[in-house]
C-alpha cells in the first residue's frame, strides 16, 4: 500500500512568521493588496498582510 499523499490541501500553511510583528500601529501596507499587515512600517522587502501571505504560502505549497 502506497502512502504517497500529495494532496495539494493536506497540512496547514506554515504560520505567519513571528518576528518583527509590529505591537501596535503604523503598519505597513501590504504590497498586494493595501491593506494593513501584521509588519510596522520599517519592516524591509515586501510586506504582506495575513489573506495575502497565505494566499502566497499556499500558491508555493501547490505550484505545478
Ligand atoms: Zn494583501
Amino acid at each position: 500500500m502506497s502512502d504517497d499523499d500529495t494532496f495539494c490541501a493536506s497540512g496547514t500553511p506554515a504560520a505567519a512568521p513571528d518576528t518583527d510583528k509590529a505591537s501596535g500601529p503604523p503598519y505597513a501596507e501590504c504590497v498586494l493588496c493595501r491593506e494593513p499587515t501584521e509588519y510596522p512600517e520599517s519592516t524591509k522587502g515586501s510586506t504582506l498582510c495575513p489573506v495575502c501571505e497565505w494566499r502566497e504560502a499556499e500558491r508555493a505549497a501547490c505550484s505545478g
